[in-house]
């Protein structure tokens, strides 16, 4: 599915087991290579104290110049609140010509809504948002399907309905049986 292996880059404060958990998980979903690098730091430059958010391009635009191997596409894991052009927030970020997408985990937390934490189904929606965005990467659009991975997500009710796995037209568009 994914040509070369996939890089998993923490940038600033990531928990470790979340990472860990990620890899694991995102083998076993995309059924490739998944390789874990040390964090990279987060720039008060990208913090927009207008807007008390981290503008989600600036991180895009420091994951392409990370070294990789073998051209597979890169998943940067942020830790703090995004914001992207025309968006008042994001769950994540992807550019399909540089092969680099990003998470930012802090409103795929319950706790975020002042509601009691779950940390299932915090980890289920971190899981799915980086298939998604790794979707973009490799040239899918969203997808009407609402259980399939490349459904958009406006609010975490569509996160939490759809699968964490591309549907067999988006399969197939990728090219895996
Ligand atoms: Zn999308
Ligand atoms: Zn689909």
């Amino acid at each position: 599915m994914i040509k070369g292996s996939l890089l998993a880059v923490p940038i600033g404060d990531v928990s470790q087991d979340l990472m860990l958990w990620l890899k694991s998980a995102l083998t076993d979903t995309l059924n490739c290579d998944v390789s874990l690098r040390d964090s990279i730091s987060l720039p008060s430059e990208w913090y927009n104290s207008a807007r008390g958010q981290y503008c989600g391009v600036d991180f895009l635009r420091a994951l392409e110049h990370i070294p990789r191997k073998d051209y597979g596409p890169i998943l940067g894991v942020a830790d703090v609140n995004c914001y992207a052009c025309g968006l008042n927030f994001v769950f994540g970020l992807a550019d399909p010509y540089t092969g680099v997408a990003l998470v930012a985990l802090p409103r795929l937390r319950q706790s975020f809504y002042g509601l009691a934490e779950d940390e299932e189904l915090f980890r289920q929606r971190a899981l799915k948002e980086a298939v998604h965005e790794l979707g973009h990467t490799l040239g899918l659009g969203h997808c009407t399907d609402t259980l399939c991975v490349m459904h958009f997500s406006n609010m975490l009710n569509d996160t939490d309905r759809k699968s964490a796995n591309y549907c067999e037209l988006c399969k197939r568009k990728i090219g895996v049986k």
